[in-house]
This record gives C-alpha cells, sequence and structure tokens, in this order.
C-alpha cells in the first residue's frame, strides 16, 4: 500500500531525510517537506557571510527545486502537530501522514535576554549582515563575542566567529585598537568534547590574544548605552557585538506535549524512534543523554547521520525489509581559525564513560576539505 512519509523542516536533518527516502522508495510512496522558508540555509558557511568571502545567495539554495526530485515541498508554518491523529496542520493546510520525521531544528529565544534583538545575532542571517555592517565603520574599541546560555547549536562556532574577527581585524591593520574578548556561559570550550579538546581551543583562541571570561551567564543588552550585563553582577562597556542567543525546542513540538524534562524531543538513541510509533525526531530538536549525563551536541554532523539511518529504516519497514541500521554517535566538526585554516575535531560521542575526541591542528587543507563540503552538500541535495 502507498505510504506517505511527512517531513517537518528542510533543514540539514529534513533535507537529507527527503532525498534518502526519495532514492530508497519507489514513486508510488509519497514524501512531502514542509518548511516556513522556501529556502534551505547551509549554516557551517554563515560566517563567510560575515567575512565577506560568500554572499547569502551563494549559501542558501530554494527548496521549491526538490520537486525534480519527486519530493513534494510545500511552505507553510507548521502551526499543529497530532500524533494521536497523524495529522499536521501548516498554513491553511492539513496533512495526513503514516511516518512523521520531525526535523524542526532550535529556535532562537530572543525573549529570554532582556534588550537582546536579531541585530546582534550571530546565528542567523539578518543578525550577520547586519554585524557586517557594524564591522565596515569599526576603527577600533571593544569587540565581544557573547554566549547568552547553553545549549547552543555548534559547540565550535562561537570560537570560530572570535578567530575570523581576530583575522579581520588584522588584515584591516586595527587589531592593537581592538579589546576582543569572548564571555560564555559554558566552563569551558566545547565541553562535551572533554577538558583537553577545552583546553587546546582555548589555547587556540588566547594565542591569538583573545581574552575568554567563561561561567557569565547574559542577562540583559542595552544596545542605546553600549552596555551588557550578567549574572554575576558585571556590567561591561561594548562598541562590537556578537551574541548567540538562548535557544529553545519550537513551540508546536511543545504545544503536541513531544517535549521532555530536557526541554527537548526525547528519542531513542540509536533509532531516533519517539515514544509514538511511526514519529522519528532527528537534529537539533531532539534531547539525547550521553552515557556521561551530558547532551549529544546539536549539530548539522548528527543531524545529517541520524536523517540517513531514520530514512533507511522507514524504507526497510515499508518495504518488508531486516534492515535495522543504528545512530552510532560518530561525528566530526571544522574549526575555523582564520588565515585561511581550519581544524577537525572527530570522535565517537557515544563512547563510555565520556565522548572520545581527537582534534587535528589548523591546516589550509581542512579548509579546503570544508569548501569542499559546502560544494558537495549543494550538488548531493539538490
Ligand atoms: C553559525 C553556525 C555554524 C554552524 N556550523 C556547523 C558545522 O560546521 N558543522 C555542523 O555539524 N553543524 C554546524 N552548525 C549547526 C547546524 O547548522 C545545525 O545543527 C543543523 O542545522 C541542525 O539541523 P536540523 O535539521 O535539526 O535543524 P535546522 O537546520 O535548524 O532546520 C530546521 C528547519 O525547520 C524549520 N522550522 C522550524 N519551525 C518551523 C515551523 N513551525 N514551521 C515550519 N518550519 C519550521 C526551519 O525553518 C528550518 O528550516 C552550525 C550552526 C550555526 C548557527
Amino acid at each position: 500500500m502507498a505510504k506517505t512519509i511527512l517531513i517537518l523542516g528542510g533543514g540539514a536533518g529534513g533535507l537529507v531525510a527527503a532525498n534518502e527516502l526519495r532514492q530508497k522508495l519507489n514513486g508510488e510512496h509519497k514524501i512531502v517537506l514542509i518548511d516556513q522558508n522556501d529556502y534551505h540555509l547551509f549554516y557551517p558557511s554563515l560566517f563567510w557571510v560575515l567575512e565577506g568571502t560568500r554572499t547569502p545567495e551563494q549559501i542558501t539554495k530554494k527548496l521549491t527545486g526538490l520537486a525534480k526530485k519527486g519530493i513534494d515541498f510545500r511552505q507553510g508554518i507548521i502551526t499543529k502537530i497530532d500524533v494521536i491523529e497523524k495529522k499536521v496542520e501548516a498554513g491553511a493546510l492539513s496533512y495526513s501522514y503514516d511516518y512523521l520525521i520531525i526535523a524542526l531544528g532550535a529556535r532562537l529565544n530572543y525573549d529570554a535576554v532582556e534588550g537582546l534583538g536579531a541585530e546582534n545575532c550571530l546565528y542567523a542571517l539578518p543578525g550577520i549582515l547586519d554585524i557586517r555592517k557594524r564591522l565596515n565603520e569599526f576603527s577600533g574599541g571593544k569587540a565581544y563575542v557573547v554566549v547568552a546560555s547553553v545549549p547552543f547549536r555548534c559547540p565550535a562556532a562561537p570560537y570560530e566567529a572570535a578567530m575570523l574577527l581576530n583575522y579581520f581585524f588584522r588584515q584591516r591593520g586595527i587589531r592593537d585598537k581592538v579589546d576582543l574578548r569572548v564571555f560564555t556561559a559554558e566552563d569551558q570550550p566545547m565541553a562535551v568534547a572533554g577538558p583537553k579538546i577545552g583546553a587546546s581551543v582555548r589555547g587556540m583562541i588566547e594565542n591569538q590574544g583573545i581574552k575568554y571570561q567563561p561561567k557569565v551567564r547574559l542577562t540583559s543588552v542595552d544596545n542605546r548605552s553600549g552596555k551588557i550585563f550578567f549574572d554575576n553582577g558585571e556590567k561591561i562597556d561594548f562598541d562590537l557585538l556578537a551574541i548567540v542567543p538562548p535557544h529553545k525546542a519550537p513551540e508546536v513540538a511543545k504545544e503536541a506535549g513531544l517535549l521532555g524534562d530536557s526541554g527537548w524531543v526525547p528519542v531513542n538513541p540509536s533509532t531516533l524512534e519517539t515514544k509514538h510509533p511511526g514519529v522519528f525526531a532527528i537534529g537539533d530538536i531532539t534531547g539525547i543523554k550521553l552515557p556521561n549525563g551530558k547532551a549529544l551536541p546539536k549539530a548539522g554532523v548528527f543531524a545529517h547521520y541520524e536523517a540517513k539511518v531514520v530514512a533507511e529504516r522507514i524504507a526497510a519497514e515499508i518495504e518488508g525489509k531486516k534492515l535495522a541500521p543504528k545512530f552510532n554517535g560518530w561525528g566530526s566538526c571544522f574549526l575555523e581559525v582564520g588565515s585561511g585554516k581550519a581544524g577537525l575535531a572527530f570522535g565517537n560521542f557515544y563512547a563510555k564513560p565520556d565522548p572520545k575526541v581527537t582534534m587535528f591542528p589548523p591546516l589550509k587543507f581542512w579548509h579546503l576539505i570544508k569548501i569542499l563540503f559546502e560544494k558537495w552538500w549543494f550538488y548531493k541535495w539538490f
């Protein structure tokens, strides 16, 4: 019997799941992908827009183009997920499904910090364009990268941003006029990867003269007076701000009763099944507890591999095959350090008792591999 697989979200996880399912299942089965936007944004290239080596058009692609592959893309804001009736509402339409893949990612929660708005945001295109504009007018002063709270997407990204800013200021010949710092709610960089990786990343930024202030939570931003406030009572002047806002699960998942105690969707760590039959969740919206009690980081690489596992499991079930692949917690992540170089961290995040993560030191080679990966991503999935 023909089945309908509904995929919510056309980000990293949803895009891969739709493609993989389309490849595995014949045309009688429907694959429907819904997103509020009509485009996909490749986040790993976002900071290349900040440094001016990419335009927004170069890091986005229309989801409508998936029609030629036999993926039915629908644009609409998803307002209701009903896992009992097996129905989803988006825009004015209602969609029924046999299988549901929830890949709605994490939302930026500006409201959690007084005075915080999209203009200082390091994690979305409008904020990046705004910071870029300010950078072009900046001739020196206090430039801060601030991680407001945990968890947040891509644990390496704020450190990449700080190092790319350092490189930008050096190229402009104003580095000696800039007090460049990272303030973060974390205990150390990339905490889940362990103290060795944390010390290595901290060493990288401090070697570039970037000051590191961990364990501070941002409570308020005053753009008019140019001040930021932290939970330890500190009040600090700034000239240029790049903030990683607090993250939270999309409201629609909360209203559907899908969130667990962590505030994210609990899933089986190997199969990505939720407690509802035929309903899977992948990527940033999930809360996966590792053997050491910490959470699996929110990163595209995990959304990607989880999507492949879920697509294979659904296709196998529909076709009556005895295939049961499992997500094994492996992942890797580039770390841009400026000067056209990048490092690479990789490892097994499901290892016991702690994730086993290794870091290759920064080289031009890894930066080139990241450029190739960007090209491959658009070629493979569009
Ligand atoms: C600056 C930056 C750099 C990064 N670099 C890397 C990197 O180098 N490597 C890496 O592995 N990860 C990286 N990441 C993290 C990575 O982008 C995310 O982990 C990944 O995108 C998660 O995929 P996802 O499918 O779970 O969610 P997303 O990619 O966020 O997709 C969610 C989708 O759901 C849609 N959506 C949400 N709510 C609704 C709704 N109600 N109705 C309709 N549509 C909705 C959104 O529009 C979005 O398209 C980076 C992130 C940032 C911000």
